[in-house]
C-alpha cells in the first residue's frame, strides 16, 4: 500500500478510464517545500498567506513577503503557484488585524471584507505580489468574494501598486487574479465576475450552504460536502467556468476526502489542490475511479 501510493505520488493522476487530473498541493509557507520534489504535483493551488501575519509585533514587510514568494517561484520551477490574499477573520482571527467582539465572525468582516477596510496591509501584500510575479508562473486570488466591487477593487489596487512600483524603476506586474468561490451567493452566480480563475473553497462552501459552523464539532455531521445542495453547487460553478473557458479547481478538504472525490470528478472538476500529506494517497485513489462507470 505505501509503495502504490508513493509511486503514485511520482506520476500525473489519470483516472482508471484515462481521465487527467491536475494534483496542486496546498501550503502555508516556504519551510514545508523544503527537501519535497515539486515533480510530485501539478503547482501550488493554494498558499495560505495568514500565517505570515500571525506575529502582530512583526507584520511582514513588502521585501519579506516578496522573498517568501518568490522562493515558492523558484521551488515550483514553472509551475503554477497560486497564492491567496490574506484571508483573516472568521476561523482566522490575527491579533491587532481582525476586528475584535464581532458577535458572528463566520459572517463578519473576514478575507477580502478586511483587506478592503485595512488597505494598508493589502497594499503591501499586493506590492510583493506585483514583484514576484515578474519571476514565474504567479497567480493570485482573493478569498470570500461576494459580489463583483470587491474583485474589482482589488484589481484596481494591484494595477495601482504595480504602476507606483514600475515608476519607481522596479520590476512589477499585475498577475493572473482570480477568486475563491466559497460564498454561496458566488458560487449560484459565478458569472457575475470578471475573474481570470476560480478555486472553489469546499470548507467554507460547505458550512455556509448547510448553515454549520466548520469549528463546531456539534453540528459537523450537518457540514457534509455530500450534501446534495452543496455537489449541485459545485457541480454548476464547474459547468459554468467550463463554458466560459474559465479554469475552475477546488482547493478545500473535500478533495482529499475518499468519499467526496469520487462525486467531485463525477461533477466534472477536473484541478484540485490538498495538503501535501495527502499527495499520494489521492492520485493513487484517482487511478482507482471510473468516470465512464
Ligand atoms: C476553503 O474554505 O475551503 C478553503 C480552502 O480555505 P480555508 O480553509 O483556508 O478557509
Ligand atoms: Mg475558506
Amino acid at each position: 500500500e505505501r509503495v502504490t501510493i508513493e509511486r503514485a505520488a511520482r506520476q500525473p493522476a489519470v483516472t482508471k478510464n484515462g481521465i487527467p487530473v491536475a494534483v496542486s498541493i496546498n501550503v502555508a509557507g516556504v519551510e514545508e517545500l523544503e527537501k519535497l520534489d515539486p515533480e510530485i504535483c501539478d503547482g501550488i493551488g493554494l498558499v495560505r498567506t495568514e500565517l505570515l501575519f500571525a506575529d502582530k509585533d512583526a507584520q511582514p514587510t513588502e521585501d519579506f513577503q516578496y522573498g517568501v514568494y518568490r522562493r515558492m517561484l523558484g521551488w515550483a520551477a514553472g509551475r503554477p503557484v497560486i497564492v491567496r490574499t490574506l484571508d483573516a477573520g472568521g476561523d482566522k482571527p490575527i491579533a491587532g488585524l481582525t476586528i475584535d467582539g464581532e458577535r458572528n465572525p463566520f459572517l463578519g468582516v473576514r478575507g477580502v471584507r478586511l483587506s478592503l477596510v485595512r488597505p494598508e496591509p493589502f497594499r503591501i501584500q499586493l506590492r510583493a505580489l506585483a514583484r514576484a510575479a515578474v519571476h514565474g508562473n504567479l497567480k493570485v486570488m482573493v478569498p470570500m468574494v461576494t459580489i463583483p466591487a470587491e474583485l474589482e477593487a482589488v484589481r484596481l489596487m494591484f494595477h495601482e501598486e504595480a504602476n507606483s512600483l514600475r515608476q519607481a524603476g522596479i520590476a512589477a506586474k499585475v498577475p493572473s487574479l482570480g477568486m475563491m468561490i466559497e460564498v454561496p451567493a458566488a458560487a449560484i452566480a459565478p458569472e457575475i465576475f470578471n475573474a481570470d480563475f476560480f478555486s472553489i473553497g469546499s470548507n467554507d462552501l460547505t458550512q455556509y450552504v448547510t448553515a454549520a459552523g466548520r469549528d463546531n464539532e456539534a453540528v459537523g455531521e450537518l457540514a457534509d460536502p455530500l450534501n446534495p445542495g452543496v455537489l449541485r453547487l459545485i457541480e454548476s460553478v464547474v459547468r459554468y467556468g467550463e463554458s466560459a473557458g474559465i479554469g475552475t479547481s477546488l482547493c478545500g478538504d473535500a478533495a482529499a476526502d475518499p468519499r467526496v472525490l469520487p462525486k467531485l470528478l463525477a461533477c466534472g472538476l477536473r484541478s484540485i489542490s490538498v495538503g501535501i500529506a495527502s499527495i499520494g494517497r489521492v492520485k493513487a485513489a484517482i487511478a482507482k475511479i471510473d468516470l465512464s462507470a
